[in-house]
């Protein structure tokens, strides 16, 4: 028997803005898709951890499904599929539309670099008969997370007759690991005293490599000698070859589900790994749209987007002109008239920490994508603000296509904050708002997502470049 709704119950269903669960809402058919299209992303967090690797895993998919390297010379024509490598840490992949570009293009811009610990030009060292690599992070990390866990070593070496090595250890089952070793509790009673922010300081972030020393009766150095023989043996480098390297330590753990009910995915770069794959899947999928397509994988979002290939850099908006000039546009014509999804994660509750949050206007685990009217920090500072014109349209996209999602603020006023690509998107004068993956734990080793939200932002990026 179903009790009949009182008149007040009624109105609040008309007028209030509720928020379910998105496992309330969807089917057990879609709730299957959804677990289904994670076990892609967990491929994906596993091979590419990091901009270069995901630069590959985006090419290899793209060359699969028929997309061939941008030529600037080459006409394009509406279908065509196209990318374009910005020298191997950032991608553009391009779905030309039937419209050509005279009405805008409709864009994606998530990033593939995350939060880690690069070595120094000059890291490796001998000290008490242990070797050991010198190190500087990258991006905004909680330095003591980083210490006691297994790390693998990626990137890459150029070597003196400028052949390019790949560095990969650390990944595959009977490979070593590495680590930043702490002090244990017995003896860190003055550590303990430090703030949290200083409890692991940044030159204390040291990475140990090895113990046994090369066999010989004489010399000095012994450990760091053995450790440079062996990576002589592997990669034929030499100590002076670190100063032309580009050599990152992550995590060295596959992605996993957590929870006895495997809602959620825990792993290393969710941020913002978590928006590229769906922003790609999507693309991928994208055949004849009506608009041009345009996913950009960026790197050097966590630094700033400083750097050439950050989104900072002009290599966006001169692969759009571009296109535009190969169409007898003026490029400014095209931007002005672009959409931009700027694809980022944002903080979901936490309610072991509550404080931090207004609840009001917080985004929350499983309860779809969400979307960022505006950024930054203090008065707004540092952000682009979407326009309430632009958030019409892109709500009218999502309530379309059926995705559920949510609004969410990066913490409460005054209590910190952040930015995303989208400022930079807005300077080519283009429309753009953030929309990404609510995650927990942000930045650090072990992020966690929830697999719903990670579907419901696939199939936002669908709806949005296939918007009519
Ligand atoms: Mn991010
Ligand atoms: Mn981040």
């Amino acid at each position: 028997m179903c009790e009949e709704k009182s008149a007040a119950e009624l109105l609040r269903d008309e007028l209030f803005s509720t928020q379910k669960n998105a496992a309330l809402t969807m089917t057990d058919e879609e709730i299957h898709e959804a677990d289904r299209f994670c076990e892609g992303y967990r491929r994906f967090l596993n091979t590419g951890k990091t901009e270069r690797e995901a630069v590959d895993f985006a090419i290899k998919a793209a060359a699969e499904k028929g997309f061939r390297p941008f030529d600037s010379q080459a006409a394009c024509k509406p279908g065509d599929k196209l990318y374009y490598n910005n020298r191997g840490k950032a991608v553009i992949l391009a779905v030309i539309g039937q419209k050509g570009l005279a009405g805008g293009v409709k864009l994606i811009a998530s990033h593939i670099d995350a939060p880690r610990v690069d070595l120094k030009p000059n890291p490796l060292y001998e000290d008490s008969e242990l070797a050991l690599l010198k190190t500087h992070y990258y991006g905004g990390i909680k330095k003591y997370q980083w210490t006691a866990v297994p790390l693998s070593l990626h990137g890459v070496v150029i070597l003196k007759n400028g052949q390019c090595v790949a560095v990969n250890i650390g990944e595959q089952p009977g490979e070593p690991r590495f680590v930043i070793t702490d002090l244990l509790p017995h003896l860190a009673g003055e550590q303990l005293k430090r703030t949290l922010s200083e409890a692991i300081k940044g030159e204390e972030l040291n990475v140990l490599v090895g113990s046994r020393p090369f066999r010989s009766d004489k010399g000095s150095e012994l450990v760091k000698l053995n450790i440079l023989k062996l990576l002589n043996e592997k990669y034929a480098m030499t100590e002076r070859d670190f100063l032309c390297a580009e050599l990152e330590l992550v995590p060295a753990y596959e992605a996993c589900d957590i929870g006895l009910d495997r809602s959620m995915i825990g792993g290393y770069g969710h941020d913002d790994r978590v928006c590229a794959y769906p922003s790609l899947a999507a693309l991928l999928e994208t055949d004849n749209p009506e608009y041009t397509a345009v996913a950009v994988l960026a790197d050097k979002e966590e630094t700033g987007s400083e750097g050439n290939t950050g989104l900072e850099s002009r290599y966006l908006e001169n692969f759009i002109a571009a296109l535009a000039h190969a169409e007898g546009l003026p490029a400014r014509d095209v931007l002005c008239r672009s959409e931009c999804l700027s694809a980022d994660v944002n903080a979901a509750f936490d309610p072991t920490f509550p404080s931090v949050l207004d609840k009001l206007n917080a985004a929350y685990l499983n309860k779809g994508i969400v979307v960022t009217k505006y950024s930054g920090s203090r008065g707004k500072s540092g952000t682009s603000d979407a326009s309430a014109e632009f958030l019409g349209r892109v709500r009218d996209i999502l309530d379309g296509a059926g995705v559920v999602w949510q609004t969410g603020e990066l913490g409460k006023v005054d209590e910190g904050g952040g930015g995303t690509v989208a400022k930079y998107v807005a300077g080519l004068d283009v429309e753009v708002v953030d929309v990404g993956v609510p995650v927990l734990s942000m930045h650090s080793p072990f992020e966690v997502v929830s697999k719903l939200d990670v579907y419901m932002a696939y199939k936002a990026f669908k709806a949005f470049f296939n918007v009519k």
